[in-house]
């Protein structure tokens, strides 16, 4: 059993040999086909299978590839597109997290404003545009 496990291992060590191997975006496509199959199990659609199937043989097929030319120029349009959304997550954790200490507010100019909960009305002053406002924090 010891012999044939060492013998698998070496075997998936020579096909891997000069393969592009595992990085963020093949594993951000794996974990989305895993996803979308889970939701196919109460969905059962025929479009989320076909986009699951999709998901995991385009996962299989960058990691198995040989032309890693193309394969960084990929992770590097994920990394570009995938950058914002992930801030936009990774800032609305933060305030959930934060939601019994702070209160956030708009500024006209853009800008999110933090205050402290509790303190009644209060006049903020946006640190970008200089804009006051009144609000109950
Ligand atoms: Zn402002």
């Amino acid at each position: 059993m010891q012999q044939w496990l060492s013998k698998l291992k070496w075997k998936i060590q020579n096909f891997m040999q000069g393969r592009y191997g595992f990085d963020e975006l093949s594993m951000a496509l794996y974990y989305g086909a895993v996803v979308l199959l889970v939701i196919n199990i109460f969905a059962d659609s025929g479009l989320i299978n076909t986009l699951c199937w999709f998901f995991m043989l385009s996962s299989i097929f960058r990691i198995c590839s040989r032309n890693f030319a193309a394969r960084r120029r990929e992770l590097s349009l994920y990394y570009k597109y995938s950058a914002g959304p992930k801030a936009w997550i990774q800032q609305h954790i933060i305030r959930f997290r934060e939601r019994k200490n702070y209160s956030y507010f708009k500024c006209k100019c853009g800008t999110t404003l933090r205050v402290p909960k509790g303190r009644g009305k209060i006049k903020i002053t946006c640190p970008n545009c200089k804009e006051q406002i009144i609000r109950n924090s």
